[in-house]
């Protein structure tokens, strides 16, 4: 069975072939009936109960400033869905959208929210994420404009096409001989501890790039990789491929500049700090892949 990470499962079907219709688009974000997420600086509007406030598609509009990005994020059924993003310093919620719900940090609400709720949101944060960082071309330098219901920014100067970008990054709980390895980044807190991670680089596949993580941060040697699951991760738009690397058995020694400490765990340790009964070590944030890697390493799924 697919492991479902938070932030993935999305019950929207993209329609990506509905994307270009302009008139089909103009026509739905017309209508009365057409749900509409609201977005101001990255943060959702919910409700009280932590699920989307969603809202007409004239509200939002008339709330927003203009011009305001909107995105066709998929059907819902038949229905389609878009998100309106809010600018400015004044939060909408204290003038046109008063009573309408608050808008709240993702990271704080998102595990309050259904997962498909969080999977929708997470992709309309990186996306009008994307929009705001690229306003001008990267070919010529000239304004472009918001295409194909938000999938795609177009260059009027040079005809180039910019699509939003994905960034990947290997997350990785290292094994050997029963042992796994966690981390603490610089500037962590004492006790707190993770999977270890990177950004992939051009011309490196996930195994490769695994592996020189693992060599660089750790100075481990990995002998085997395993691929997990993975997880969109929307801060600001990053994919984090989730694996378990079996490395050779050495004293694992921490780079000094991504990582301070580094600490093997028996699966009984590592249990007790998924379970928050470490005396010493906080578990991995429930939000993210790490600790799903190491509970499935703890319960040897991995
Ligand atoms: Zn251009």
């Amino acid at each position: 069975m697919a492991i479902v990470n938070v932030f993935a499962g999305s019950p929207l079907d993209r329609a990506s072939v509905r994307r270009t219709d302009e008139g089909w688009l103009g026509e739905r974000l017309r209508s009365p009936r057409t749900p509409v997420v609201a977005m101001w600086e990255g943060k959702p509007l919910v409700t009280e109960e932590a699920r989307i406030a969603y809202l007409t598609a004239d509200r939002a509009l008339d709330a927003a400033e203009h011009p305001s990005t909107v995105l066709f994020l998929g059907l819902d059924g038949d229905t389609p869905v878009f998100a309106v993003e809010m600018t400015g310093a004044a939060d909408p919620t204290d003038g046109p959208l008063a009573g309408m719900g608050r808008f709240a940090e993702l990271r704080g609400v998102a595990l309050s929210l259904p997962g498909p709720e969080a999977a929708v949101i997470a992709a309309a944060k990186s996306l009008f994420d994307w929009h705001r960082r690229h306003g001008f071309c990267s070919a010529c330098g000239a304004a472009t404009r918001v295409v194909d219901g938000g999938w795609r920014r177009a260059c009027p100067s040079c005809d180039a096409e910019h699509f939003p970008r994905v960034d990947p990054v290997v997350i990785m709980l290292p094994v050997a001989n029963g042992r796994c390895l966690l981390g603490r980044n610089v500037g962590w807190p004492e006790g707190r501890m993770s999977a270890l991670a990177g950004f992939m680089e051009p011309g490196e596949s996930i195994e490769e790039a695994c592996a020189r993580e693992l060599r660089e941060e750790a100075g481990l040697v990995v002998t085997r990789v395993a691929y997990h699951s993975s997880q969109p991760w929307p801060f600001p738009s990053s994919l984090m491929i989730g694996l378990v690397a079996e490395v050779a058995e050495a004293p694992a020694t921490p780079d000094g500049v991504e990582l301070e400490e580094l600490r093997w765990f028996t699966r009984e340790e590592a249990r007790a700090v998924l379970d928050g009964h470490h005396p010493e070590v906080a578990t991995p944030g429930g939000l993210g892949v790490a600790r799903q890697l190491l509970a499935a390493w703890v319960e040897d799924a991995a």
